[in-house]
């Protein structure tokens, strides 16, 4: 069989708990970064009439150029998901 000292299984025991740790902290800090990166870029229109750059968070494909009224239709280059 596979013998080890008590020693040895609580240090193999801390390191894999504290691997474990790390990992699961890089991959929520990934998690959280990466989507608030998206969501400003994707937030920011630039109207394709009047070239007036603005920002719209409530929607998603279609939005309203605030100062010459016209729609605007999200580009598929700008969506970097
Ligand atoms: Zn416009």
């Amino acid at each position: 069989m596979f013998r080890v000292d008590v020693t040895t299984a609580v240090f193999l025991y801390l390191m894999s708990s504290l691997l474990a740790i790390f990992l699961i902290w890089i991959f929520f800090e990934r998690s959280t970064v990466f989507p608030k990166f998206v969501r400003e870029k994707a937030d920011v229109w630039e109207c394709s009439i009047c070239t007036y750059t603005y920002v719209d968070s409530t929607h998603h494909d279609i939005s309203q150029c605030p100062q010459c009224k016209s729609y605007n239709k999200k580009e598929a280059d700008d969506r970097f998901e």
